[in-house]
């Protein structure tokens, strides 16, 4: 039910009166009004980007939460300016205002980009070109024709353009997570308001920025209900993704970035707990790099953090994703071998060994590292636990070192 049909369809006073009425509760809101809540509610959604900003270490969550920030303030701007209209210069409330709004949308369009996971470049161009094409756009026909109905209808049609695609990736996108999706699913709503808005002032010339009809003050409703939902949806995808990152860099090693010794234990005895429920053997390896104080002494500390780095690397590099690696402390490592019998995990052994025996070192090809590896594979029962197993596989290691290391040796 729209005012446009009211014009059209309805021949006697009362029906059109009765229709009027039932739209009253709506049309009570006035479009001035919301303007005033857009700018208090941008203003408070940059304030409260800033805190997140303060304390964000990531630099690339940081450059999104200073656009979204900027993209907030200059929409707030640009409401001030059309709240205006009619008060100040036309410049700034016609000009200013419209290309302002336009930029931020612009921006919002960029984070929503940048929130769909692997975004590709093409997009960033399309959506410059899109803003681009709308502020030429709307001052061309601004020129020509100075009427508010095609004011507002260019500016709605503009904001549509610009916001659309990125909205429709977020949604066609399997890696967006359903809060994400929602998010995009609301700005939809919202854009879909705003396109009827754009083609009822385009055809109505009574239309102009504050005439409260249905399509103006639909759209307005939206775009405050966008405003809370895209301000709200943003910080919290954004604590989302820094908790996210914090909780999985606080399961990592930090020089070497496998898994550390707690999470590792945390996983091992619950593949421990499996095992013995099932009856299955279970492996774990112990590796040790050889005379690793002396690198430290000879080459220096820093060509030994080097050295674990890339030994940690050639490790995840060499087991299986169902499998396990932790650096166990110092240059020791931990693996963990699923469904893998003794003769199997000496195989992957000696492979491993071999590989970081022939790794030449970009910053010092005369160092040859080489490391010993203890074996212990064994069925669990109530008699053992995991140290009983992580220790066996250090008595193990501890042999290949008497053996003269550079070697497996399994118990
Ligand atoms: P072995 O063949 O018997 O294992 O001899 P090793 O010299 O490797 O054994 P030792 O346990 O005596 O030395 C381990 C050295 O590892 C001592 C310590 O300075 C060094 N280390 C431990 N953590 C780090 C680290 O994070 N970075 C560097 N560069 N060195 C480390
Ligand atoms: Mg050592
Ligand atoms: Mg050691």
């Amino acid at each position: 039910m729209c005012c446009r049909n009211v014009h059209v369809n309805f021949t006697s006073v009362e029906e059109k009166r009765d229709c009027y009425k039932k739209m009253e509760i709506v049309l009570k809101l006035d479009v001035k009004t919301m303007i005033g809540v857009l700018i208090c509610g941008n203003l408070v959604l940059a304030f409260l980007t800033l805190r997140y900003y303060l304390y964000n270490e990531s630099d690339h969550e940081k450059n999104l939460i200073r656009r979204f920030g900027i993209a907030k303030i200059l929409q707030a701007i640009a409401w001030l300016f059309l709240f205006f209209r009619g008060n100040i210069s036309d410049i700034f409330s016609i000009y200013f205002g419209n290309i302002l709004l336009f930029i931020s949308f612009y921006l919002d369009s960029l984070i929503v980009l940048h929130l769909n996971k692997k975004p590709e470049k093409i997009w960033f161009i399309l959506q410059t070109i899109l803003l681009a094409i709308a502020i030429i756009l709307f001052v061309v026909f601004e020129l020509i024709f100075d009427s508010g109905n095609i004011r507002v209808g260019i500016a709605s049609l503009g904001i549509f353009c610009i916001f659309v695609i990125p909205n429709l990736l977020s949604i066609a996108n399997k890696l967006s997570t359903r809060f994400e999706k929602f998010i995009s699913f609301i700005s939809l709503v919202f854009l879909l308001l705003l396109l009827m808005r754009a083609l009822n002032s385009l055809f109505d010339s009574n239309v102009s920025l504050f005439t409260n009809n249905f399509f103006q003050i639909g759209t307005f409703l939206a775009l405050v209900l966008l405003m809370l939902v895209n301000g709200t949806g943003f910080l919290l995808v954004i604590y989302d993704r820094s908790y996210e990152l914090l909780r999985a860099s606080s399961n990592l090693d930090p020089l070497t970035r496998i898994y550390n010794r707690r999470f590792f234990m945390n996983k091992a005895e619950s593949h421990y707990q499996r095992a013995l429920k099932d009856q299955s053997s279970l492996t774990f390896l112990f590796l040790d790099i050889d005379f690793f104080k002396k690198v430290n002494d000879t080459y220096g500390h820093l060509f030994g953090d080097e050295v674990l780095k890339v030994v940690a690397k050639v490790l995840s590099e060499n087991i299986r994703p169902v499998d396990l690696c932790c650096r166990y402390g110092g240059e020791e490592f931990l693996i963990y071998l699923h469904e893998t019998n003794k003769e199997e995990a000496i195989s992957v052994a000696n492979r491993i060994r071999e590989k970081i025996q022939n790794l030449v070192f970009a910053d010092n090809q005369e160092y040859k590292c080489t490391i010993s590896v203890g074996i212990y594979s064994a069925q669990p029962d109530s008699t053992k636990n995991l140290q009983f197993f992580i220790d066996n596989a250090d008595q193990a290691l501890y042999m290949a070192k008497e053996a003269g290391r550079n070697c497996v040796v399994s118990l």
